[in-house]
């Protein structure tokens, strides 16, 4: 039996990947639950589900974007309690160049 994968573009931008995912890769090494996502002009806050809330810009080539493409994280938050079918499916993601979903930002609708 093997496991399905899961293809998502590669170059893109890091916010539309952390929506679809749901998972942020902190410097420490430790892999977040994403609970919220809020924008602020050309900021985004992530809030995990342990309450650590991390500030960035969005990039299809940072650090953050780097290591959820490469799946590197050192160990996943305790305190998020990632449940393992997330992991499951993260480590059944394939990043690819020529095949996958072309995610988008899920920004808030235009005022009319
Ligand atoms: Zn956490």
């Amino acid at each position: 039996m093997g496991e399905t994968k899961r293809y998502i573009r590669k170059r893109q931008s890091l916010m539309a990947m952390v929506g679809k995912i749901k998972l942020w890769p902190s410097r420490s090494g430790m892999l977040h639950g994403v609970k919220e996502i809020r924008q602020t002009g050309p900021w985004f806050e992530i809030e995990a589900h342990c309450g650590l809330v991390f500030k960035v810009r969005d990039s299809a080539n940072s650090r953050a974007a780097r290591w959820l493409r490469a799946k590197q994280y050192v160990a996943p938050c305790p305190k998020c309690r990632v449940p393992g079918w997330k992991l499951d499916k993260f480590g059944a993601t394939v990043f690819s160049k020529r095949q996958g979903q072309v995610l988008t930002v899920n920004r808030p609708a235009e005022p009319l």
